[in-house]
């Protein structure tokens, strides 16, 4: 899986509207430097439609994240089930298409990966915990043992390390 996969190229539609199908997995997040999550499982359609003068860009993502849970460190699956519409306006200005949501009249082609990436991360819910996982479960904390308290103290550090970065 490459960035340009995702490139839609609307100078070859044959018709005004064209579907595409995504499967959004491990590989999708690779892409990413220095993305926030690495693992997932998604299925993305996205619908376009050439009107006058615009395209409508219709995404819908269906799926789960996978992760590990931010207070007890299991691992959980987190459900994405959104959809957005984007409007892109065609246009010669140059000082247009610097803008977001423009698309060039003579260059009708739109990579749409920085879309779906900015989807996923705004459907989760703000705190990826077990009681916002498809599952629904409460945490497991386990209440340690005097002597394992060093231990459990380094976990907790080295989820403060992730999530500065
Ligand atoms: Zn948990």
């Amino acid at each position: 899986m490459k960035l340009t996969d995702f490139d839609i190229e609307f100078i070859k539609f044959k018709n005004e509207k064209a579907t595409f199908h995504y499967k959004i997995d491990d590989a999708f997040f690779k892409i990413k430097e220095n993305s926030l999550f690495s693992s997932g499982d998604i299925k993305g359609t996205v619908v376009c439609e050439r009107n006058d003068g615009n395209i409508s860009v219709k995404y819908e993502l269906n799926g789960h994240m996978n992760m590990q849970c931010e207070r007890c460190l299991n691992d959980i699956k987190v459900g994405v089930q959104s959809e957005r519409n984007d409007v892109l306006k065609l246009t010669q200005n140059e000082d247009l298409l610097r803008e977001e949501n423009y698309l060039s009249v003579n260059y009708q082609v739109y990579n749409i990966y920085d879309s779906i990436y900015e989807q996923i991360c705004l459907d989760l819910p703000t705190r990826k915990i077990c009681k916002h996982s498809l599952n629904h479960e409460e945490c497991e904390i386990q209440h340690p043992k005097a002597e394992d308290t060093k231990e459990v103290d380094e976990r907790w550090a080295d989820l403060k390390k992730l999530i500065k970065k």
